[in-house]
C-alpha cells in the first residue's frame, strides 16, 4: 500500500473512527457519511474530487489524510469469468482476491491475512506459514477495486453482490481489522450489502464466534473437515484448543442470535482420509437436526501436498448419504484451471515470481500446465 507515514489513512475506518477524526478537527460528525458515501459509494480516492467538501477542510485533509489503496500487481482472467488479482502486501510478498460470476450473483472470495499461522494440513495458505495481518484497508481496499474495476451489472449495481472471507488466512485471527471491514461492507453509507451475503469463513477461534455473534453477526461457514476429534485434531490443528463439540456449541449459539439462518459446513473431501460413508454417518450423527448445511469441496492440489481428492463417485456417494439422513448437502462446483484460483490454493507469495530468471510470463505458462481446477460457486 502506497502509504505516507505521517497522514493517516482513512480507508478502512468505521463510521464512528472517521467521525472522531473530523470532530478532533472540529467538525461535524454527519462529515464522515458524506466522505464514506465518496470513497465506497462513488468509487473516489482523492480529496480535491469531494465537491461538497469546502475547500478549506479538502485542503486540510490532503496535508494530514489520505485514501491509500492496496497496490495491484497482477490480474489474470479465467476464459470462464473468474478473475483473480494480485495486491501486493510488502516484503515481496502478496494477497490474493478472487471474483467468481454466476448467474444472479458476482461472489468476491478476500484475503485477511499474508499467509495463515493455523497450518490446516490441506492448505496452500498454511503451508506458507503466516506473516502478518492485513489492515483494514488492506482488505476492504480489495473490494473497493474489485468494484471499481468491474463492470456494473444489468440493473446498475456493483459486480460484487456477495463477499466472502476465503482468500488467505484465518479471518477471526484478524478479528480487530476484519470487524471494520465488515461494518463497512454491510453500512448503507459504503457497500451496503446485506449480513446474509457477506460470509466469514473461520477454521473455528471459538471464543471469537461468540463476540462475533455479538459484533456483527454477518453469515458464517465453519471449515469442519472432519467428524470426529482424532481426526480433525490431525488435520484442522486448531481443533487440539478448541474441539468439534465446543465449537458446535458456539455455532448454535451464533445462529440462535439470527432468525432462519444457517451455518454452512465446509467439508474437504480428501481420498481416504475423511471421506468413507462411516465419515458421512459420523457428519450427520454430529448436525441432524440443526440449522446446518453441509457443503463438500473437491480438494484442490498444490505442490508438495501429500492428499489426493475424492474420487466424483466417492463424493457423490458421501453427499448421497448425507442426504439420505436429511442433511442439506451441496458439492462445491470445480470449474477450469487457467488460473490457480481455488480455494486452498491461494498462496500469494510474489517474491517466488520476482526471483525467477525467467519472467512472470513464463511462470504463468508453467503454472498453466498443472492440472488445477478452482472455486466457482460458494
Ligand atoms: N481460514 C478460513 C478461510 C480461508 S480458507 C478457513 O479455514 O475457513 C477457505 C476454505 O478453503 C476453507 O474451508 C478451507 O478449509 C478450504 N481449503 C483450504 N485448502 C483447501 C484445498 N487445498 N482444497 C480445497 N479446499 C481448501
Ligand atoms: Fe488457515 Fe484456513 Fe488454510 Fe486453515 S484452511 S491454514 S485456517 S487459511
Amino acid at each position: 500500500m502506497s502509504s505516507t507515514a505521517s497522514k493517516i489513512n482513512l480507508l478502512g475506518l468505521s463510521q464512528g473512527d472517521l467521525e472522531e477524526v473530523f470532530v478532533a478537527h472540529g467538525e461535524k460528525p454527519f462529515r464522515a457519511r458524506q466522505l464514506m458515501q465518496w470513497i465506497y459509494q462513488r468509487g473516489v480516492a482523492h480529496f480535491d474530487e469531494m465537491t461538497d467538501l469546502a475547500k478549506t477542510l479538502r485542503a486540510w485533509l490532503n496535508a494530514e489524510a489520505e485514501i491509500a489503496l492496496p497496490e495491484v500487481l497482477t490480474r489474470h482472467d479465467s476464459v470462464d469469468g473468474t478473475i483473480k488479482w494480485l495486491f501486493a502486501s510488502g516484503s515481496g510478498q502478496a494477497v490474493e482476491t478472487v471474483f467468481i460470476p454466476e448467474p444472479g450473483r458476482g461472489t468476491l472470495c478476500i484475503s485477511s491475512q499474508v499467509g495463515c499461522a493455523l497450518d490446516c494440513a490441506f492448505c496452500a495458505t498454511g503451508a506458507q506459514g503466516f506473516n502478518r495481518n492485513l489492515s483494514s484497508a488492506e482488505i476492504i481496499g480489495q473490494v473497493w477495486h474489485a468494484i471499481q474495476e468491474l463492470p456494473r451489472r444489468d440493473n446498475g449495481e456493483p459486480a460484487v453482490t456477495n463477499v466472502v472471507f476465503m482468500g488467505m488466512g484465518e479471518p477471526l485471527a484478524n478479528y480487530r481489522n476484519v470487524v471494520p471491514v465488515l461494518k463497512l461492507l454491510v453500512s448503507d453509507l459504503a457497500f451496503g450489502l446485506s449480513r446474509r451475503r457477506v460470509t466469514i469463513s473461520t477454521s473455528g477461534i471459538v471464543p471469537l464466534i461468540e463476540r462475533l455473534g455479538d459484533d456483527c453477526n454477518v453469515s458464517l461457514a465453519v471449515s469442519l473437515h472432519a467428524p470426529n476429534d482424532e481426526l480433525r485434531n490431525d488435520i484442522v490443528p486448531i481443533n487440539r484448543l478448541h474441539p468439534i463439540a465446543a465449537l458446535l456449541d458456539a455455532c448454535w449459539a451464533y445462529t440462535a442470535k439470527q432468525s432462519n439462518r444457517f451455518i454452512t459446513f465446509e467439508y474437504v473431501m480428501l481420498r481416504g482420509v475423511n471421506d468413507s460413508l462411516a465419515h458421512a454417518d459420523q457428519l450427520v450423527d454430529l448436525l441432524d437436526g440443526k440449522p446446518a448445511k453441509v457443503n463438500l469441496i473437491p480438494f484442490n492440489p498444490f505442490p508438495k501436498t501429500k492428499f489426493k481428492r475424492s474420487s466424483a463417485d466417492t463424493i457423490r456417494h458421501f453427499q448421497t448419504r448425507l442426504r439420505q439422513r436429511g442433511l442439506v448437502a451441496t458439492t462445491r462446483r470445480t470449474r477450469g484451471d487457467d488460473i490457480d484460483a481455488a480455494c486452498g490454493q491461494l498462496a500469494g507469495k510474489v517474491s517466488d515470481r520476482v526471483r525467477s530468471p525467467l519472467g512472470k510470463k513464463s511462470i504463468a505458462s508453467k503454472k498453466s500446465l498443472k492440472s488445477k481446477t478452482r472455486m466457482a460457486s460458494v
